[in-house]
């Protein structure tokens, strides 16, 4: 699979290149909007070709794919220009600004058959897999409830659209609580339906919030609450699943590197649970190669990224309110 990278981003150099290259893709062009920025990228990434087009990139007969990680409020264009190209499409997560966009997008894709993803990496890791197995095969009985603790310290890299940038798509809510509706998602198989929140400016925010507590329902009775924040350095993540025979504890697993400890507890004691601690973002790409070769789906599909945005969405509301939101999915499958 012969890629082009649209965004010299961080997540870009850091993880993606190497996940892509280590499942054999081939990342021959990159596009940037700097000239400047995207030979230097080119150059330290050994990528052949850099320009600022992406309507170039994306009419290059050798581009199988596009790997789209620039500032939020880019992925729509560039999806439809790289969809309508015949491209397909590993984009970054939140897929778009508006559920109506994102949908857009999805909906591009399947009317010309191309394969479309969201760079979920969570529901791709050992750890969140091998919790979804102990709820499957009943180990806590009925599940109660979720907790999930995802308030992290932004690296001072980081802290540039993401802290100041409504336009972009900065705050806590579209950067980390679209993942964590996709982990819920993921691991109880069920929709949020309704959600409350309060959100805060605690620090790093300026113009955007920087924290986010919220309870979701779902439509089994499951209760879900979920913290999100880019200024606790050392409130550390994990996630709590709750059932009427046992409790999760997986303790430093909402992170992008195969790390944290799980532990079952139930009437019988307290077991660690081992898992496998494969590359999340390789698995995201072994199962996009998969999928263009026409084998199965993506790990999380463009419906996957409506979803989880529709969610961020709803909570952002419900925080801006005060009142209990429905969650709208905008008719995603
Ligand atoms: P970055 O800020 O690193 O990159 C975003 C854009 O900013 C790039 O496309 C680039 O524009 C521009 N940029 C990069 N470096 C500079 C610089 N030094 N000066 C000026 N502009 C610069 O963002 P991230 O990599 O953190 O995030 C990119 C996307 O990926 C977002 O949508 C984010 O939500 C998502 N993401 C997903 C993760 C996941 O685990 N799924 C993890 C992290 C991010 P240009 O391309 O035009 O050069």
């Amino acid at each position: 699979m012969r890629w082009a990278l649209i965004g010299a981003s961080t997540i870009a150099a850091q993880y993606m290149i190497r996940a892509l290259r280590a499942e054999g893709g081939e990342i021959i062009r990159v596009v940037s909007s700097s000239s400047e920025r995207g030979a230097a990228f080119a150059v330290t990434h050994a990528i052949p070709l850099s320009g600022v087009s992406v309507e170039e990139a994306v009419a290059d007969p050798r581009v199988d794919a596009v790997y789209i990680s620039t500032t939020n409020e880019k992925h729509r264009p560039q999806a439809l220009a790289a969809i309508a190209a015949g491209k397909h499409v590993l984009c970054e997560k939140p897929l778009a600004m508006s559920l109506a966009d994102a949908v857009s997008m999805v909906r591009a894709a399947e009317e010309k058959d191309v394969v479309f993803a969201t760079n979920h990496h969570l529901r791709c890791s050992g750890s969140h897999r091998a919790v979804r197995a102990l709820i499957r095969d009943g180990r806590i009985g009925r599940v109660l409830s979720l907790r999930l603790h995802h308030a992290v310290h932004l690296p001072e890299n980081l802290q540039g659209w993401r802290i100041n940038s409504a336009v972009a798509g900065g705050g806590v809510i579209p950067d980390i609580t679209v993942h964590d509706a996709d982990v819920v998602r993921f691991l109880t198989g069920e929709d949020p339906k309704t959600v409350v929140a309060q959100m805060a400016a605690s620090g790093l925010g300026k113009g955007v919030e920087d924290s986010v507590m919220s309870v979701w329902s779902m439509p089994s009775g499951v209760m879900v609450m979920s913290h999100e924040s880019f200024t606790h350095p050392f409130a550390g993540t994990g996630l709590e699943v709750h059932g009427t025979e046992g409790s999760i504890f997986a303790k430093g697993v909402m992170t992008q590197n195969p790390v944290g400890a799980i532990e079952l507890v139930t009437a019988a004691g307290r077991e660690p649970v081992a898992y496998d601690p494969h590359d999340l973002y390789g698995e995201a790409v072994r199962r996009f190669h998969a999928a263009a070769a026409g084998h199965g789906e993506p790990a999380a599909t463009g419906w996957d990224g409506v979803k989880s945005l529709a969610v961020a969405l709803a909570v952002r509301e419900a925080a801006l309110t005060g009142a209990a939101v429905d969650v709208d999915y905008g008719g995603a499958k």
